[in-house]
């Protein structure tokens, strides 16, 4: 049996909390850790009883969803809500945080920070961090399968979808089938 790390176990519960996102946009997941010990997480969504943007369309204002609430946000609010110290507590991101998310991460007295994606990472929220001596780690999330494991499940889908095209006329749902497979193993498979 292979234990898993801290460091996987946090960002797996980042990417469990991504899949209560309400926003079709981008589904992230943030959990904040002191002593090992997870004391907040939050998604991506609406405030609490709003409408959402998986039944309403998300609310676009210069291409950004204003609807929505970033995980970061709401796990830190989740600790203003309830008391509970953010200060020198470390937090697990699925994705690089925004701007805004990077200064309210600094000023909330957070340590660390580590997220498994690069996501248009901003220079200046980069500059923020360092200034600001917040360590900032890419960790590649390898999910709770082996890799090993996950290359051949790859493998297997990609081996059936080249069948399923040899020959075959449903191309939109051909086309459907790769963007899902595309989705769930993206380093494996290309169209
Ligand atoms: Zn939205
Ligand atoms: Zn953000």
């Amino acid at each position: 049996m292979e234990r898993i790390s801290w460091n996987q176990y946090f960002l797996a519960q980042s990417h469990l909390l991504a899949l209560r996102s309400t926003c079709t946009r981008l589904a992230v997941g943030a959990t904040i850790v002191r002593d090992k010990r997870i004391i907040a997480g939050g998604y991506n969504g609406s405030i609490a009883g709003g409408v959402h943007c998986t039944d309403d369309g998300c609310y676009v204002i210069d291409n950004h969803c204003v609807r929505t609430i970033h995980a970061e946000m709401n796990a830190l609010l989740q600790c203003a809500k309830f008391g509970v110290p953010t200060a020198g507590a470390e937090i697990y991101v699925t994705h690089f945080p925004c701007l805004q998310c990077c200064k309210a991460i600094i000023q909330a007295g957070i340590s660390s920070v580590y997220y498994a994606m690069p996501y248009k990472n901003h220079p200046y929220a980069e500059e923020l961090f360092k200034q600001s001596g917040v360590e900032v780690k890419h960790i590649d999330f390898n999910g709770t399968h082996s890799d090993a494991k996950n290359e051949q499940r790859a493998a297997l889908v990609k081996e059936l979808l080249g069948r399923l095209a040899d020959g075959s006329e449903m191309e939109t749902e051909l086309d459907e089938l790769y963007e899902r497979a595309q989705r769930l193993f993206p380093e494996s498979i290309e169209n």
